[in-house]
């Protein structure tokens, strides 16, 4: 009798597409630089959780909301230097351009600060995209595949103009989004496997698992 090994389901490569990449949240994980930057900027009771929203709840119990405020205007100018790429995020997005995906970035975020110093927080995003992804390779013709747009309805809106197949985001609120073109698929990017996003979502815990998500579109 003839063995047969087990394998697994034939993988069908994905055909090149354009995908469209969200920037805060989706590339850059912003976990050890909250931590970082709220030990030099606060002197914190040791019981407060250095998280996002540990500080944010401690600093608005105390009322101290302008604090906040400032505090994300610093996070996302100078504290781009504690910032990191999400585990896996570099290393998968060589892979794709290896198998030749075309990747963009289409990002919104204020030009300034509600509150505290005037930085230019598009230009900080910029210098960590230079400094963390264009070292890389990634990004690197500056072809138009980085933008930095001010609101979510420029966003979408990008998205549509460059004809992405496929776009990541970590808000179900931008996939979900009246302008988000039909043509793209969604897919959400939910590390914490608690978003509330609606049953039948894509979605990847993990960048490791974008390639394999990426096979599965038609
Ligand atoms: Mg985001």
């Amino acid at each position: 009798m003839t063995m047969f090994p087990m394998t697994a389901p034939a993988m069908t490569p994905s055909a090149p597409i354009k995908l469209g990449l969200d920037f805060d949240n989706t590339i850059v994980c912003y976990d050890a630089a909250i931590a970082l930057l709220a030990e030099e900027l606060f002197d914190l009771p040791p019981e407060v959780p250095r998280t996002k929203l540990g500080l944010r709840d401690h600093l608005r119990g105390a009322g101290r909301e302008p604090e906040w405020t400032a505090f994300q205007g610093e996070l996302y100018g100078p504290g781009m230097r504690h910032a990191q790429p999400f585990e896996g995020a570099i290393e998968t997005m060589l892979q794709l351009v290896a198998a030749g995906h075309e990747l963009v970035i289409v990002s919104h975020r204020s030009r300034r600060p509600y509150a505290g110093e005037p930085h230019d927080l598009h230009a900080a995003a910029r210098g960590w995209v230079a400094e963390r992804l264009q070292s890389t390779g990634l990004f690197a013709a500056d072809n138009g595949s980085v933008n930095f747009l001010e609101t979510r309805q420029e966003k979408v809106a990008r998205i549509a103009e460059l004809g992405c197949q496929a776009f990541l985001d970590d808000l179900p609120e931008v996939l979900g989004d009246s302008g988000f073109p039909a043509s793209a698929a969604g897919i959400l990017f939910d590390p914490s496997s608690g978003s509330t996003a609606q049953e039948g979502q894509r979605r990847i815990s993990a960048w490791p698992e974008l390639g394999e998500l990426l096979a599965t579109l038609p």
